[in-house]
């Protein structure tokens, strides 16, 4: 029996199809390990959206070529948008010896098992890549999806449903649809089967993933199914308690339902994280996102009127080409007034293949970049500090991730009674002490102390 050691880069989406691969593996009679030490296959799921995951990738392989110095029968794949992205160019890479794109994971035991018994470097990607997914690739990665996308055991009583794939918005700073081909939404049947196996397996919270989750869109006969119907028909499964779904595109289309859904159904939690990227409409344009800084305040007030109570979390890219003083003095506007419960913010680095790549200089310098990212966190953990100081007091329903990966009042030092982490509904970190098997379970915790981005309480 060989042994596996998976590490994975990138987003929520990569962890998803981790966790697949994981299942796919142990069904196929391998057996996984944490140790690279022990391992007979090393596979690596990589990230391509920043050039600092790519460059982490790496570092990995150069790493691994050194061990497979001593150990030449050590297989190392490489899976997911960095697999895609570069192709042959990182099979010539001393260490890796298959190189599988997003739609081809359904193959990957078989393409290591095969490496293993023929000693032979393997290339699975998809060659015309925006070309519409045919037919029998479709019906494999639904075959891979409701199969193996049942068990996720990274964090007790939650999983990520896959709703769609890829992603046709062309974002010009953006290589995921370079990766991850054409959108295509998954049939509702198929999301609800795997919903309710995993509600069956004890799963409390099911997060509905997609590239613009907003925008999915089914149709079956005369019925076209959005993620509204989606939420209220996973909202009816039983053991079902929390759904929620990232990451949103900002459009009118499917938004009000969305909303009402949101408003009208307590298991769908109250939590948009919903990217703006800019506040200028010059940068906007030239992102080729298609909205305005109005619009898009628009959309966040409607979210605030239709739905009380919901928080609001949003990503920013500072020092687009272009970018001028006034274009970033806008950003800093919006930020102020959509009053985020917290932001993600990223310096502008060119994604080779992408328009902006190949159209628009990078012409801010890292130094503004560097001082414009420290500027908008400024502002932007100011807010999140007021925000947090609001939950001073009150209790707050949580559900529990695990024990702290803080160092202090951990397990060792406070056997008893460790330090938790857990979420609330609209996503907000809570720690407190209690016991370890309440991993998985919610509980009620009184806030008496907050920072910015966590809230500290005592249980009841
Ligand atoms: S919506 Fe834009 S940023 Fe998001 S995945 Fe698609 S192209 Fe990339």
């Amino acid at each position: 029996m060989s042994n596996v050691f998976i590490k994975t880069y990138g987003c929520q989406m990569n962890k998803m199809d981790t966790s697949m691969v994981t299942c796919a593996f142990k069904e196929a009679g391998f057996s996984l390990t944490d140790s690279v030490k022990d391992a007979d296959v090393v596979l690596i799921n990589t990230c391509s959206v920043r050039d600092h995951a790519e460059q982490r990738v790496i570092s990995h392989l150069g790493h691994l070529k050194h061990i497979k110095k001593n150990r030449p029968d050590l297989v190392v794949a490489v899976i997911g948008c960095m697999a895609q992205r570069l192709g042959a160019e990182l099979l010539e890479h001393e260490a890796v010896d298959i190189v599988c794109g997003p739609t081809q994971i359904p193959q990957i035991t078989e393409l290591v098992t095969k490496a293993i018994n023929e000693k032979q470097k393997k290339l699975a990607i998809t060659k015309n890549i925006r070309r519409k997914t045919p037919e029998y690739q479709t019906d494999a990665l639904e075959k891979f999806e409701t199969s193996f996308g049942i068990e996720d055991k990274q964090i007790p009583s939650q999983a990520f449903v896959n709703v769609m794939r890829g992603c046709d918005n062309f974002c010009s700073y953006c290589v995921v649809p370079y990766v991850r081909g054409p959108e295509v939404s998954r049939p509702p049947v198929a999301i609800i089967e795997q919903i309710r196996k995993l509600a069956d397996k004890g799963v409390k919270q099911v997060t509905l993933l997609g590239q613009r989750v907003n925008a999915y869109k089914y149709i079956a006969g005369e019925k076209i199914y959005c993620l509204a119907n989606v939420l209220k028909m996973a909202s009816e499964i039983e053991g079902i308690e929390w759904l929620k779904f990232v990451t949103n595109y900002p459009s009118e289309k499917f938004f009000d339902e969305i909303l009402q859904v949101m408003a009208d159904c307590p298991k769908v939690c109250k939590y948009l994280h919903i990217p703006a990227q800019s506040g200028s409409d010059k940068i906007l344009r030239a992102m080729n996102r298609r909205y305005t800084a109005e619009q898009y305040l628009d959309l966040i007030n409607k979210a605030r009127t239709t739905v009380p109570g919901i928080a609001i979390a949003g990503d920013f890219i500072v020092g687009f080409p272009g970018e001028t003083e006034e274009d970033f003095k806008a950003t800093v506007d919006l930020v102020k007034k959509a009053r985020y419960k917290n932001c993600f913010i990223f310096k502008y680095s060119p994604r080779p293949g992408t328009t902006a790549d190949k159209r628009l200089k990078d012409s801010v310098p890292l130094e503004v970049k560097k001082g414009r990212n420290i500027e908008l966190l400024a502002v932007q953990e100011q807010i999140s500090d007021e925000l947090s100081r609001e939950f001073l007091g009150k209790v707050v329903k949580v559900l529990v991730e695990g024990l702290s990966k803080k160092p202090h009042l951990n397990s060792a030092e406070n056997p008893d009674k460790p330090q938790l982490i857990g979420r609330t509904e609209t996503d907000y970190i809570v720690v407190f002490n209690g016991i370890s098997s309440l991993a998985g379970e919610f509980v009620k915790v009184k806030i008496t102390k907050t920072s910015p981005l966590t809230l500290f309480g005592e249980l009841i």
